[in-house]
């Protein structure tokens, strides 16, 4: 199969070059039966999910539905109610920092992170512990990108309510021992989220072989549409949580005296539900399943082996994060250039990577640094690619030294 034919996006050029996409990290393209999906509910196939009689309404319920059922095929999660539709990682993550904290946090306690962790995992916790009068730590990293494993059991106590862990960290490309992470942290018994978005895209993943408690994700990472996720979550806690936003959908009855909630997952599903996007995701997912779990994993590995030599042997140029199990990620920085030239003298060459903080200033002040650029694969690119990145990074070093 060639899969860059089924993303048309993939074929254009900027300023007559072929583009070259290396922001999949921020946000991967779409392929054609994602848009086609999308395109379809949007012309022929519209009615308001869980409320209607008529065909459409009934129709996108089915498919809604359908699209649940395919997430939770492709976590592995146990039963389709664990997982909840949000906007994104970030609103899964403040869905449990709300929800989690209102039931199980309170002054003095602790939660956990790690130093390696994206903003929209460490601000949720903070914003928590503001409300609650608790107190956020960060397990530190290595140098080399690997996380202090062997320092958790001690930064753990009887004042740690949870543990907030990147499966991949978007800066480092680090593949964190989440399974391990998990034991320990069940060992002394702290429940855990994994931040999945960067790890959800390269293949399928088993939410009950990691042991995690919560699992969150962005669709537009894994070839869906944006606006679109799931939070997977562990009933017991679903069932024991507080409702995150009221509204239309998630309740059973409503008085001025009380409301009572609907079963879950509608529970936490107040409002529209963006649908549409969920029935994307649905099919970007089945998109996924259709390419082999280890074809994935061997070309990334291969670009990124090539990545890293190319970019190794550049003159003034430090890549950060080298942990043995990477993911297809390369983040550097020159010496004497600011990371924003780089990326700017890039994209006139039909370069397109990402520059700055990457929503990760903990990590950048860890290295003592203002920013990065950072080069991101997915299946579709090519090691031809990986060559125009270096040959571009090459001239974009000569024009700005
Ligand atoms: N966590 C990590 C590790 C990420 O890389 C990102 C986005 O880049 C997020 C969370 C936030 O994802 P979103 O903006 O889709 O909610």
């Amino acid at each position: 199969m060639d899969i860059r034919s089924l993303f048309p996006l993939l074929s254009q050029t900027i300023d007559g070059k072929p583009l070259v996409y290396l922001d999949n990290a921020a946000t991967s393209q779409k392929p054609q039966v994602v848009i086609d999906t999308v395109n379809e509910l949007h012309t022929s196939l519209n009615g308001n999910i869980h409320r209607g009689v008529h065909r459409m309404a009934e129709q996108c319920t089915a498919r809604y539905e359908a699209a649940r059922e395919s997430v939770r095929g492709y976590i592995n999660a146990a039963k389709a109610h664990e997982v909840i539709f949000t906007a994104g990682t970030t609103a899964g993550v403040n869905l449990v920092a709300f929800a989690f904290g209102e039931r199980y946090v309170k002054a003095g306690d602790e939660i956990l992170v790690t130093e390696m962790e994206h903003h929209s995992n460490i601000v949720p916790w903070q914003l928590l512990c503001e409300r609650k009068g608790a107190a956020l730590k960060a397990l530190p990293f290595a140098d080399n990108g690997e996380l202090r494993v062997d320092m958790l059991p001690s930064m753990i106590s009887k004042k740690t309510k949870l543990l907030a862990v990147a499966q991949v960290s978007n800066v480092l490309g680090t593949i964190n021992p989440v399974d391990e992470i998990c034991r320990i942290a069940h060992a002394l018994g702290v429940p855990v989220l994994v931040d999945g978005a960067q790890g959800v895209q390269h293949g399928p993943v088993d939410v009950q072989q990691m042991g995690c408690d919560f699992y969150a994700f962005s669709g537009h990472k894994i070839y869906g549409p944006t606006g679109i996720g799931a939070l997977y979550a562990k009933e017991e806690y679903l069932n024991e949580m507080p409702p995150y936003q009221g509204g239309g959908d998630m309740i059973k009855a409503v008085t001025f005296a009380k409301a009572t909630y609907a079963d879950l997952p509608y529970k936490f599903e107040a409002g529209t539900a963006n649908y549409i996007g969920a029935i994307g995701l649905g099919a970007a997912i089945e998109f996924s399943k259709s390419i082999s779990p280890s074809a994935i994993r061997l070309h990334e590995e291969e670009l990124l082996r090539c990545a890293t030599e190319r970019l190794q042997s550049i003159g003034g140029l430090t890549i950060y994060g080298n942990a043995p199990r990477k993911s297809g990620i390369v983040s550097f920085a020159f010496k004497n250039i600011h990371h924003l030239d780089i990326a700017q003298v890039l994209d006139k060459q039909g370069i397109a990577v990402r520059s700055g903080t990457l929503c990760a200033e903990p990590t950048m002040q860890r290295y003592g640094l203002t920013g990065m650029v950072r080069a991101s694969f997915a299946y579709y690119n090519t090691l031809g690619e990986v060559h125009a990145l270096a040959e571009g990074l090459e001239k974009a070093k000569s024009i700005l030294s």
